[in-house]
């Protein structure tokens, strides 16, 4: 696992973002969703394991509805102090947009029957193309899973687990973002519309 990708993307002098290092982190392993107007508005969603971020941008972010199972496609690890990241990537750098975090806190990896495993063992799964986990974020709560679809490298999908925390109405995780997000958003459709 490496961090060179992500720090080959960045100009550290244009962007915001912090530079990626490689480092571990005492205490329980985190996770971060960080709601992302770039050129498309996704949400990425970002996972500890290794003294980075494994990190994932999905299109149209989380849901705890069992039924959607949710486009994840696998992007460039990032560093772990990127899960403190919020704010105004400039335009002409990589990803230029504004970024909020949408929902962070704490996971646990787990097997098929919900036991918590070594993260060693949850690396191991991850190669193999599907993992499980315990979220516990303000958001999201739960079991969920990520599963590698076998057509190329980087497309997995995001699924909710039939547990406490799943519902079965329609979710959608625009309507759990900070007002602050939506009113970029709003301004944003607002200039391109005029542009039209
Ligand atoms: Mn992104």
């Amino acid at each position: 696992m490496s961090l060179v990708k992500y720090n080959s993307k960045r100009s550290f002098n244009d962007t915001p973002e912090p530079s990626g290092k490689q480092g571990s982190k005492p205490g329980k392993l985190i996770f971060v969703v960080q709601r992302h107007h770039a050129s498309h508005l996704h949400y990425d969603f970002r996972l500890e394991l290794e003294g980075a971020l494994k990190s994932w941008a999905v299109p149209k972010g989380p849901s705890l509805n069992p039924k959607d199972k949710r486009l994840a496609m696998m992007v460039e690890d990032h560093p772990i102090s990127y899960a403190t990241f919020e704010g105004d990537i400039p335009a002409g750098n990589y990803g230029a947009g504004h970024v909020d975090i949408w929902d962070h806190g704490t996971y646990e990896p787990v097997d098929d029957n919900g036991a918590v495993i070594t993260a060693r063992k949850f690396a191991q799964n991850l190669d193999a193309g599907s993992i499980k986990f315990r979220m516990h974020g303000k958001h999201l709560k739960g079991e969920f899973a990520l599963v590698h679809m076998k057509k190329d490298a980087k497309t997995w999908l995001l699924i909710k687990h039939k547990d406490k925390y799943a519902t079965e109405e329609d979710y959608s995780s625009e309507d759990y973002a900070k007002k602050s997000s939506l009113a970029y958003t709003a301004k944003r459709n607002e200039v391109s519309v005029k542009k039209k």
